[in-house]
């Protein structure tokens, strides 16, 4: 017999007082005692009930002066851990869930409050959700079998005891559950995520008090997509971003989205990747922040916009002469080239 079934043989639970025990243990006694109850089976259920008895008793005596029975004494100290552990066990728990961030709280660091339930095993009835009373079950009257007759009327078959699983003692729903053998406990929590936390980090928040219960939050940290922005595979944080051809050509100032805002950010025709330093992802938890990737591709216009097409042919033509003028830029070079090859083509051929 384990120290459950020994506080489950009484009908009591484990957090019982020692005066209690010894009012329930006495109660049984009287109750199943052979010389007062002729129910078959009374004189087994006694056995049982004194044997849980002292199964206890050894346990919360520890190394046991053994005033009341039994002084057969097992390990004293696995004993009386094993009688504690039960109640610590019922009393704190972990309770595990995900919590959805986005990527700026992430970034950022944030403070949520966090309500949900938690459910643990009800104590008053170690989760069976009814109690065993002392009493013999009504139905079969403590024996733990009724008897039904067969199709025929004169065979009579002993079937266990429906309405007590065979044990015949009576129960009653648990009325601390309503029979569910669970409880509901609700919490609330105010959590800070520190900045850069990342997807699929478990943090640990300290023990609380919900309920009478210590219940310590496992929380794992799930990063929502972004619409906008995204973390690579080497933690930085990139922005793929289209922009006008003619304003990048132009160098003009674009506004781009940054985890604390819109910024403005200046174009460069050279260039189709920018990086804004300290403006990304923490390095590392609550570290430095990293830098920012912003890559823009330049968009123009489908070429069938006759206003378009005639600007665009005004800004050839107003530019070619500076360009080919230009003896550093590669587009002069190679005008001087091309006209040097072409002369040379269109000179007679020499016999030599
Ligand atoms: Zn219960
Ligand atoms: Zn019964």
């Amino acid at each position: 017999m384990d120290t459950q079934e020994a506080y489950e043989e009484l009908g009591v639970d484990p957090s019982v007082s020692d005066a209690e025990l010894k009012a329930t243990w006495r109660r049984l006694v009287a109750a199943w005692h052979p010389d007062r109850n002729a129910t078959a089976g009374a004189d087994w259920r006694m056995q049982h009930i004194n044997k849980a008895y002292q199964h206890i008793r050894q346990l919360r005596d520890g190394d046991g002066d053994g005033t009341d029975e039994d002084a057969s004494n097992g390990a004293p100290a696995a004993s009386s851990r094993a009688s504690t552990a039960p109640e610590s066990d019922a009393s704190k728990k972990t309770h595990a869930r995900k919590v959805r961030l986005s990527l700026e709280d992430a970034i950022l660091g944030c403070t949520r409050t966090l309500r949900g339930h938690f459910t643990h095993t009800c104590s008053a009835c170690v989760g069976k959700g009814q109690r065993v009373l002392a009493q013999a079950c009504a139905t079969c009257r403590g024996s733990g079998a009724v008897r039904r007759a067969a199709l025929f009327g004169w065979l009579w078959n002993a079937e266990s005891c429906a309405d007590c699983g065979g044990d015949g003692r009576q129960r009653e729903s648990c009325d601390v559950c309503n029979g569910s053998g669970e409880l509901a406990v609700a919490y609330r929590r105010r959590v800070r995520f520190p900045a850069g936390v990342r997807d699929g980090h478990v943090l640990s928040v300290p023990t609380s008090r919900h309920g009478g219960m210590e219940i310590r939050l496992e929380l794992e940290v799930e990063i929502e997509p972004h619409p906008l922005f995204a973390l690579d595979s080497e933690g930085l944080l990139r922005c793929e971003m289209p922009v006008n051809g003619y304003a990048w050509m132009s160098g003009s100032w674009v506004e781009v989205p940054t985890p604390n805002g819109l910024q403005q950010m200046r174009l460069n025709r050279d260039a189709l990747a920018y990086r804004l330093n300290g403006q990304g992802f923490p390095v590392t938890l609550r570290g430095p922040r990293g830098d920012y990737i912003v890559k823009v591709t330049p968009v123009f216009p489908a070429q069938d916009d006759p206003e378009q097409e005639a600007l665009l042919e005004q800004l050839i033509a107003s530019s070619t002469r500076a360009v080919e003028a230009d003896r550093s830029q590669p587009l002069g070079q190679w005008q001087r080239r091309l006209k040097r090859w072409n002369s040379k083509q269109k000179e007679p051929a020499r016999d030599d």
